[in-house]
Parts: structure tokens; sequence; C-alpha cells
């Protein structure tokens, strides 16, 4: 930061990763000057620990930033996936039924969002700073002392200070705000293959073991992403051997890939603590985006969607505020308000099934009755996509269609839904089989 350089802004960003970049490109597109501070210096900086499959529930918010041709130039793959059950597979709808989101590696992804950021005009990145205090007034949050890695200090000030710092949000901790936080019951190890075919072709693959899971998400780049998520119970397990535990489990996935015919070109990659993190949206004038809002259960990847929808809702409330001397206090408020409605119910059922209990029988009923039934399926996948909130697939009419479709096939003499889990290996149908079955693409 030179000398020169204002001290004043609009809004004062801390954190130049999705949430912070997509705050400060659309807070600057009001007209506002905006600083993003971030602690890292390189420009190319990346989360390492991500799987990167961004819901079509960003899919408009996306589209607002400009970003799909820079994304789709860079290999980003339209994604959707097939789900398995011990039911069988619920076939995604396609894309002209429901939209679709994008897979890209974040060592893509970040460098494009943080380039838009910084080229966007009013936005000025401060790269290598650190944020490790904060300046209040009048009760307030009023900005933010930061550090360079030389021992240099600031003090920077914003009529409007945005947390888009992660789950660990220093600027929540600063501010001496608190956080509601479920434990998390399982782990994570993930790794990238090539020349890896899927038998769902170009559509991604996700197994609901029950409780655990694996995915399987063809990437940028040709390569395809390899996750398996365990409970904790089996922790001494992969810290002993990480890749016998995730090949052993892939060798018995229904229709999963033969990891032993791809190359795998990266090391395996594991994180084995990931609580739920809860946070008020706004406190004290300052407003939290991102997983410094919430960080819930990575298993369902909501998480980079939901960075960037939350600083969508942030720009859209407080940017006509700031720009116009608005209420900016009432403009929180409305944010605040958008960001519980449609997060909060989701966020408390992904806690739910972070506990790493089985399926419920709402649940049962929904996957079995997915499994053969294309409209049971799409309402699956657009609550998976994070489209539909959770009390639309609830829903008595739903809950009733799929008792219905399940009833029919018991009278057709089909496998009951409360059947026990066929053994490892043996999917009731292969996806194409059971794709051609349910009237899917
Ligand atoms: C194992 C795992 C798998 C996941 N898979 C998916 C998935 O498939 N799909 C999905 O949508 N989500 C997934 N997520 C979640 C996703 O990674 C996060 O939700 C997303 O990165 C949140 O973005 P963010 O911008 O809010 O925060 P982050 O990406 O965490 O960025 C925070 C930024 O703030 C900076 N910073 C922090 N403190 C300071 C400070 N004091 N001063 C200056 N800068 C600071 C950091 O350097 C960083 O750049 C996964 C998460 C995990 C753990």
């Amino acid at each position: 930061m030179g000398a020169g350089e204002p001290t004043r802004y609009d809004a004062l960003i801390v954190g130049a990763s999705l949430a912070g970049c997509a705050a400060a490109t659309l807070l600057a597109r009001h007209g506002l000057s905006v600083a993003l501070v971030e602690r890292s210096p390189d420009p190319a900086a990346y989360k390492t620990v991500c799987t990167h499959f961004i819901q079509p529930s960003a899919a408009p918010t996306i589209e607002r930033l400009g970003l799909v041709p820079a994304l789709e130039a860079a290999g980003a793959v339209r994604n959707a996936l097939d789900l398995w059950t011990r039911w069988g597979w619920s076939h995604h709808p396609g894309h002209d039924v429901l939209p679709h989101g994008w897979s890209i590696r974040r060592e893509r992804l970040d460098p494009i969002v943080r380039a838009l950021a910084a080229g966007t005009a009013g936005v000025t990145l401060l790269a290598g700073w650190r944020a490790d205090g904060l300046v209040h007034e009048h009760g307030r949050v009023a900005g933010v002392r930061v550090a360079s890695r030389e021992g240099r200090e600031r003090l920077l000030r914003g009529r409007l200070v945005v947390a888009a710092d992660g789950r660990s949000s220093t600027l929540a901790r600063l501010a001496g705000m608190s956080a509601r936080t479920w434990p998390n019951r399982r782990l994570t190890y993930f790794a990238y293959f090539r020349d890896l075919p899927l038998a769902t072709g170009e559509t991604g693959q996700l197994w609901l073991r029950d409780p655990e899971l694996a995915y399987a998400f063809p990437n940028d780049d040709g390569l395809t992403l390899v996750t398996c998520w365990a409970l904790q119970r089996d922790r001494a397990e992969f810290a002993q051997d990480a890749e016998a535990a995730v090949r052993a489990r892939f060798a018995t996935l229904p229709d999963g890939p033969d990891l032993g015919r791809g190359t795998r070109v990266s090391p395996w990659i594991g994180r084995l603590d990931m609580p739920n993190v809860y946070r008020r949206a706004t406190h004290a004038g300052m407003a939290l985006v991102g997983d410094a809002a919430q960080a819930a259960d990575p298993i369902w990847g909501v998480g980079c969607g939901w960075a960037l929808q939350t600083a969508a809702w942030l720009a859209d409330s407080a940017g006509p505020a700031l720009a116009g001397d608005g209420d900016l206090a009432r403009a929180l408020e409305g944010y605040a308000r958008v960001r519980r409605r449609t997060l909060a119910p989701h966020h408390l059922a992904i806690c739910d099934y972070s506990s790493g209990r089985r399926f419920r029988a709402p649940e049962r009923l929904l996957f079995a009755a997915a499994a053969r039934d294309r409209r049971v399926a799409t309402s699956v996948h657009a609550y998976a996509g994070r489209l539909i909130p959770v009390q639309r697939l609830a829903s008595p009419p739903l809950l009733a269609r799929a008792a219905l479709v399940l009833a029919a096939g018991r009278v057709r003499g089909r496998p009951q839904p409360a059947a026990p889990a066929p053994p490892a290996g043996e999917a009731p149908h292969t996806p194409a089989a059971s794709r051609r079955a349910s009237g899917a693409r």
C-alpha cells in the first residue's frame, strides 16, 4: 500500500476470496469506492481445501458478475449429478429442466474472481495486508487496522465494513461476535484423477451410502475429482493410509469408477474437522458474507454458491444506501433478513445431517421414489441444487406423490423402499438402464 493511497472508503472488505471479491465488484458497480484487503500477497492465491461444485442456486449471481465467459474459457464444466441411494439412481432431469452450476478447480476459479474485482473501477485491492484490529466509533465498527508482512501498520476506514474472511472470521472475533456451531461427524479426503471415465459420462456421481458419501465430479482440464466422506470413527484408518481407505470404498460403489484405470495427479487432500458455523449477518454496522456468516457441512457443496449469493444480497441492500446516502442501518437489516430467510432453513437441515445420522422416514420415502419417478427426482435435485427451500421438498403433495409412486411399484411387485441395502457393488440398476426406466435424459 503506497503512502499516498486513501484510507477512507465507502466500503472496506476483508478477504479477497469468492465472497469478498463478489461483494467488492457489485458494490463498486454502484459507483462506490471499495478497499479489498487480503492477507495473501499472491493474486493467484486460492483455497486448496474445496471440492468446488458450485450449485445452480449461484448461477444468476455468476451470470450477473459476468464471469461465465472467463470460467468456461478456463474449462469450467456445466455440472449436474446423478444421485445414488440404496434404492437406485436418481437422475438429474437435464439442464432443460433445472439450471446448471459449474465445476472448476479453485486454482482457476479464485484468480478469475479476484481479477474481476481488482479490474473493477472503484476497487482497490490491498494484497498482502492482514486485518488484525477494528476501529470503533459511536458503538459501530468504522474501520480496520491492517498490518503488512514487514510489520507496517495502517488504519483504514469504511462507511461499511464487511467481513469476508472465512469460517474462522478474525473480524467477527475482534467484534466480539459469538458463533453458533454444530459438530460435523464426517471427515473427507479427495484427489484429482486423469483419464477416469464415469459410467454417467459428463454427469457427476454422488453416492449417498447413508451415512458415508462419495463423489466423482468431472472438472476443468479433463480432471475428475474423487472424494470420500467417512465418519469420524474411521479417523485412524484414514490417518494410517488415506489412499487405501478411499480406494477400498470406491471399489464397492455401485457403478463407481475404477480408480485403478485413472492416474492420480494430486496428493490426497484431507480435512478432518469441519464444524458447522452460523453467525448473525450484521453486527454493530458490520456485515458478514460467505463463510464468515455461515459455513455449513461441505458434503452438500453449498459454500461457494452461498459466498457469491450473500455478497450479491449485501450489495443489493447496502449499495443503493451507500451511493445515495440512504439509511444504511435499514439496508443492513434487509440484507440480514434475506440471508436468514433464504439460507437458515437449509443450514439447519445440513447441520442435522452432519451428525452422521441415518436417513429418516421422509428422506427414505423421497429417495426411494426419486429412483423411480422423474417428478420426485426433479424436486430432490432442485433441493440439492438449493433452488427450492426445504419446505417445498417436505411438502405434503410431494410426499403424497412419493408414497403413491412406491405403492404403485409395490402393486407391480417392484423392490420395496424399506428393503435392506443391497450388498455393496450390487446396484438395483445400472445408470443407463435406470435412466431409461425413469424417463430421464
Ligand atoms: C472439504 C471442503 C470441501 C468443500 N467443497 C465445496 C464444494 O464442493 N462446493 C462449494 O460450494 N463449497 C465447498 N466448500 C466450501 C467453500 O470452500 C467455502 O464455502 C468458500 O470458499 C467460502 O468462500 P469465502 O469467500 O466466504 O471464504 P474463503 O474462501 O475462506 O476466503 C476467506 C479469505 O479471507 C482472507 N482472510 C482471512 N483472514 C484475513 C485477515 N485477517 N486479513 C485479510 N484477509 C484475510 C483469506 O486469505 C481468504 O482469501 C468446501 C469446503 C471444504 C472445507
